[in-house]
């Protein structure tokens, strides 16, 4: 299984996005194409400040605009060590979480 997040791009209109959806905000469609993410540059960052899960850590979360054969998707991920705006960052799965870490 790969380690790289996939996008979905709908089989019937061509809505191309995350996170994975049920059924296609363009047209309702529910059969998908997955699509390999890649390296992307940090556009915005946040904290959270409570936890929110038993094993909670407090690592920044990160919203980044990722490339693909289909063009750009934003991801959140997890920043792994200290990741500034602007930042270009490979994303990686991890679990459920996708983790971004500076290149
Ligand atoms: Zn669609």
């Amino acid at each position: 299984m790969s380690k790289v997040p996939l996008a979905q791009k709908c089989a019937s209109c061509g809505w191309f996005g995350l996170p994975s959806r049920l059924w296609c905000p363009g047209c309702s469609g529910t059969a998908w194409e997955e699509v390999p993410t890649e390296a992307g540059h940090v556009v915005a960052l946040t904290s959270i400040r409570r936890a929110i899960a038993p094993d909670f850590d407090a690592r920044p979360i990160v919203l980044v605009e990722a490339s693909s054969a289909n063009g750009s998707v934003w991801l959140i991920a997890v920043a792994h060590g200290v990741v500034r705006v602007g930042d270009i960052v490979e994303c990686r799965r991890q679990g459920s979480a996708v983790v971004a870490m500076k290149r």
